[in-house]
């Protein structure tokens, strides 16, 4: 027999020097484990970070024990000796190992089993940190998105049936307590939670750490089904519990998307964006909470995105699509005259024929968008109102106006080019604001405020009656108008108490120094039945729908400047 050739011949220093000279060139750490004689060497760079107490090991397997996380090593030590017995050439796994510092660390190890005489067995590989090639997580020894990527690739390919639920779950105030704490405390966090979802779902249930204070459950396989919310409640449980172990030196909470049902036909990137909305669903429904997913919820959103980017498209396609329509505002406190109108923003394109500004407003203020549009509805209102004055001298022209017109652009600049350019006396403008748009009045808005009415310009407390009615604002801010909201007015219309809060409202309107335009009178009995509450003026169906200008100076404007009754009044006379 000649054993000149084989490794077994080398001495101990020579295979290490081999090592340590591989080592060199490579991120990973070198190993050569002698299977049968139960030695492993490996390099000095291991023993650094891992608790091996030399480079040449006499006694693997007890060391194996130690280093190994308890849970893997079963399957480690299974592996190996499939390799040593002849049965397996290489061993390829992902395990944990524990660090010096007794943190899990996953690595990959790799080998190559070479025969020797005698049948002696030597594995050769390396052992890879999977942390650095983020497929684990070393700070709460989970695997990462990488690895839960590879996981359910191959889950759904084998066997889609068995999984139960997916359930994605965030750290309610991750960022608050990062910026404030500092990212040691984040992770002290991400540690904390990951073992508190990992105690909470029970063994078998997979738990992977994605980005950031992102963690994703896998159910499956198991006999055993749990409920998703009985899961995410005694969750949140533990996390209390743990807050008070910890006597509340740290305290958040967690929301949670879940994903249930038939997996078959799902690739990776439809659960990662379905369970990524239903968390975010959760998150916007106030945190704290669980959402399951619902593909209806989620077309509605999909579709606000491709209104939102068709929006995009025409605001950059100067403003194509867009036109201020305009809704008569008639005084009626001395017989009907035509004194104002309320530009009303539309938005059409090929695809979206029929938005409701109810739908696109609300998307243009999400996006921004609204402030270049604010923009626009302001300079065509102004043009429009500067024209129909030729008309009716007292003319006014409303324009609406977002809340994130207020807090994030410079609105009293906008106005002022605004009435400048276009010639517009400022008195003629009124600007309309929603209640319960502007929760906070800072000193930055009333300041805004101040120099609007410095300037003439009127402002109009819109919607009033709907959602939050602060009379606060009533107080606090000098509102010329105060328009009544159309649902309001209908309540009146059906029932005597609401009636008389109305009547109410508009005498202490009144009292206030301020007029009232009632929104949202359709027909002439209507008409009649709120007039006995006195406002001061009306805007409604009856009187004319919103229209585009060239419709609405026909119908209202032309011969009729030199009367006192507008044409197209004259029938509610
Ligand atoms: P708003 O400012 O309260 O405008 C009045 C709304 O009531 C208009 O709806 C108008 O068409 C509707 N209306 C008026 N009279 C009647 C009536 O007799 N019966 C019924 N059923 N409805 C009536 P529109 O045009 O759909 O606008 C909805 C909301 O969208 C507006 O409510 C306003 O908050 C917002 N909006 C419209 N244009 C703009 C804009 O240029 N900028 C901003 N920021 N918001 C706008
Ligand atoms: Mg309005
Ligand atoms: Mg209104």
């Amino acid at each position: 027999m000649d054993d000149k050739n084989t490794l077994k011949n080398l001495s101990l220093e020579q295979i290490r020097s081999v090592i340590e000279v591989m080592q060199q060139s490579s991120d990973a750490y070198m190993f050569i484990l002698d299977l049968n004689a139960d030695t492993y060497i490996l390099s000095k760079k291991a023993t650094k970070r891992f608790p091996f107490h030399t480079t040449v090991i006499e006694d693997c397997t007890e060391t194996l024990k130690k280093v190994v996380h308890p849970s893997d090593y079963e399957m480690v030590a299974a592996d190996l000796e499939k390799c040593r017995s002849g049965e397996k050439d290489a061993h390829a796994l992902e395990y944990r190992w524990m660090d010096r510092m007794n943190r899990v660390v996953w690595i990959s190890c790799r080998g190559t089993v070479v025969s020797g005489t005698e049948n002696h067995r030597l594995l050769i590989g390396t052992v890879s940190e999977l942390g650095k090639k983020a497929k684990a997580d070393n700070v709460t020894g989970l695997r990462r998105e990488a690895g839960f990527r590879l996981d359910m690739e191959n889950l759904l390919k084998e066997n889609p049936g068995s999984i139960h639920y997916m359930m994605r779950i965030g750290i309610d105030n991750f960022k608050e307590i990062n910026e404030k704490e500092g990212i040691e405390a984040g992770d002290e966090v991400l540690r904390e939670l990951a073992e508190c979802i990992l105690n909470t779902v029970g063994e078998h249930t997979k738990v992977y750490r994605l980005v950031a204070d992102e963690f994703m459950v896998v159910d499956e396989g198991q006999a055993m089904r749990q409920d998703s919310r009985v899961v995410y409640r005694q969750l949140q449980r533990n996390i209390a519990a743990m807050a008070k172990r910890k006597e509340y030196s740290r305290f958040y909470t967690v929301s949670a998307g879940v994903l249930e049902g038939a997996f078959g036909d799902k690739t990776v990137e439809d659960i990662m964006r379905f369970t990524e909305f239903a968390l975010n669903e959760a998150k916007r429904g106030g945190r704290n909470q669980m959402k399951p997913f619902v593909q209806a919820d989620y077309d509605v959103y999909l579709e606000k995105l491709n209104i939102r980017k068709a929006l995009r498209q025409d605001v950059n396609n100067d403003f194509r699509g867009f036109e201020v329509y305009y809704q008569p505002i008639v005084s009626v406190s001395d017989g009907f005259k035509l004194v104002g109108a309320e530009a009303l923003l539309r938005w059409k394109n090929e695809k979206y024929q029929n938005v409701s500004p109810a739908v696109f407003i609300p998307i243009l203020e999400e996006s921004g968008l609204i402030i270049p549009v604010g923009k626009y509805v302001l300079w065509e209102a102004a043009r429009t109102c500067k024209r129909w004055k030729q008309y009716i001298t007292q003319f006014h022209i409303n324009v609406n106006l977002s809340y994130v017109q207020l807090y994030k652009s410079d609105l009293m600049r906008d106005v002022e080019k605004c009435v400048q350019e276009v010639g517009l006396d400022p008195d003629s403008l009124v600007l309309e604001l929603t209640e319960s748009g502007y929760v906070e009045t800072n000193e930055r808005i009333k300041e805004l405020f101040r120099d609007l009415k410095a300037k003439n310009i009127d402002l109009a407390l819109d919607d009033f009656g709907t959602g939050y009615s602060n009379m606060r604002y009533l107080k606090e801010i000098d509102f010329a108008t105060v328009k009544i909201d159309r649902s309001f007015v209908v309540q009146a219309l059906q029932n005597e108490s609401d009636f008389n809060i109305i009547s109410h409202i508009i005498d202490m309107v009144h009292s206030l120094g301020s007029v009232v335009c009632m929104e949202g009178i359709e027909e002439k009995e209507e008409l009649s039945k709120m007039m006995a509450a006195k406002p001061d003026m009306i805007q409604g169906y009856y009187f004319g729908k919103p229209s585009p200008a060239d419709r609405f100076e026909k119908d209202f404007l032309g011969d009729a400047a030199s009367t006192s009754v507008p044409k197209g009044l004259t029938d509610s006379l």
